[in-house]
């Protein structure tokens, strides 16, 4: 058993893909066949222990899969290919990503984080950190860099921005942000959760962010069957002491996961393309419609986020939409109870459109001052538009809507 053989095969197949677009990234980066029978599918493998030929000299890199494994290689290497960062890695879900990338930050250094994060991050900073970790935690608003501008300490390391956000898809000018950022202290980690978008539409790490986060179970695996987090730095001491973190808490992503997650990431750019033409048709139809109050959406032109979308690069909005009814909570529940195609369930990215209500769902947990604060009222409705026929998703907001009094 000869890994160095393996290694320089691997290395050889990779160096193909370092110049190749996104669609074909996706399908090859991490995936070369394997060296001795050609699987065209990357193997899985579920060991948790691995043979060493002397003591303490295992193999290849694996000893003991809470520490790595060859699957889980694999994805992190087509990771890397798509996020176009170094190094990468699979934790078993999006919050042990935040959790383990959350404590770069030591006892006494200060966070600052978007205030509209998502809940489970909500959580994560309000309910674990700040009160058991000694890290500090500001929330402040991203969108208006000069107010975020003095939220900014002597002791802040790192600055958690996720755009666009969640629930209500504000966007924030991350060239700015990161300018802004820089000139205050270049030291400063600028993490950046690129859930909503994908790598598809938004690169951060190309645009000047360390670190990547993003939450896999979304739109990477895209079928609403795995549930794990990622990461992509080129920054090598951040990855390692994340790495380290992960390893020593116990957060790595399960063999079986990783596995599915290659599959799914192999046709990421043809369902981002699909939710991007989707989410804007659905946008503009709600838009129109009279039954509606406003329409979140920065794919569409009145949005006040539509020049600084298309200034940063983005190729496209993806399938989130969010709008307010001009109803109450009855007409909304009617609404979400109705739909057929889209299904009232919470999560997003997955090929089958999905719709929810904020305040009850996904937001219940973040304090009611908060929640009226970024508008997220009894009236909100967040959907993620899947890959389904155009026609069939409008004729059931169509039937739905039509029920609303
Ligand atoms: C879902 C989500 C997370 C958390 O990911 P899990 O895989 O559910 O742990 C983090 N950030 C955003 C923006 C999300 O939508």
């Amino acid at each position: 058993m000869d890994y160095k053989l393996k290694q320089e095969y691997t290395d050889k197949y990779e160096a193909n893909f370092v110049n190749s677009k996104f669609g074909t990234k996706v399908i090859h980066c991490g995936q070369e066949p394997d060296i001795v029978y050609g699987c065209m599918a990357v193997p899985l493998c579920l060991a948790s222990t691995y043979k060493q030929s002397e003591p303490n000299k295992p193999y290849g890199p694996f000893d003991y899969s809470r520490c790595g494994n060859p699957t889980k290689e694999n994805l992190e290497r087509q990771l890397s290919g798509i996020e176009g960062g170094k190094y990468s890695l699979a934790l078993a879900s999006g919050c042990a990503i935040t959790t383990a990338v959350a404590q770069l930050a030591k006892v006494g250094e200060h966070i600052v984080c978007i205030d509209d994060v998502y809940g489970g991050t909500q959580r994560i900073f309000r309910k674990v950190l700040a009160p058991k970790s000694g890290i500090e935690f500001t929330f402040t608003k991203t969108c208006n860099v000069e107010e975020f501008k003095k939220s900014l300490q002597k002791n802040t390391r790192i600055v958690w921005v996720e755009s666009p956000t969640n629930p209500t898809l504000k966007v924030t000018d991350m060239k700015a942000l990161i300018a802004a950022v820089r000139e205050y202290n270049k030291d400063i980690i600028i993490v950046c959760d690129n859930t909503f978008l994908s790598p598809y539409n938004y690169r951060p790490l190309e645009h000047g962010a360390d670190i990547v986060v993003e939450s896999a179970t979304k739109y990477l695996g895209g079928h609403s069957d795995v549930v794990m987090g990622i990461l992509s730095t080129n920054r090598k001491e951040l990855y390692e002491e994340v790495d380290f973190i992960s390893k020593t808490t116990g957060a790595a992503a399960s063999p079986f996961d990783c596995y599915m997650l290659i599959r799914g990431i192999k046709t990421l750019h043809l369902r981002m393309e699909r939710a991007n033409f989707n989410g804007l048709e659905v946008a503009k139809y709600l838009e129109k419609h009279p039954k509606i109050e406003k329409v979140n959406y920065a794919g569409l032109e009145s949005s006040p986020y539509y020049e600084i979308a298309k200034k940063n690069g983005y190729k496209g909005n993806s399938g989130m939409v969010s709008f307010y009814l001009k109803s109450n909570f009855e007409g909304a529940s009617t609404f979400l109870t109705n739909c057929k195609v889209f299904s009232l369930a919470e999560s997003l990215g997955a090929v089958e459109s999905l719709i929810e209500h904020p305040e009850t769902m996904t937001h219940a947990s973040v304090p009611k001052e908060y929640r009226e604060e970024l508008g997220i009222t009894p009236n909100f409705i967040r959907m993620s538009v899947g890959c389904e026929d155009i026609e069939d998703l409008i004729a059931d907001l169509e039937q739905a809507l039509a029920l609303v009094k």
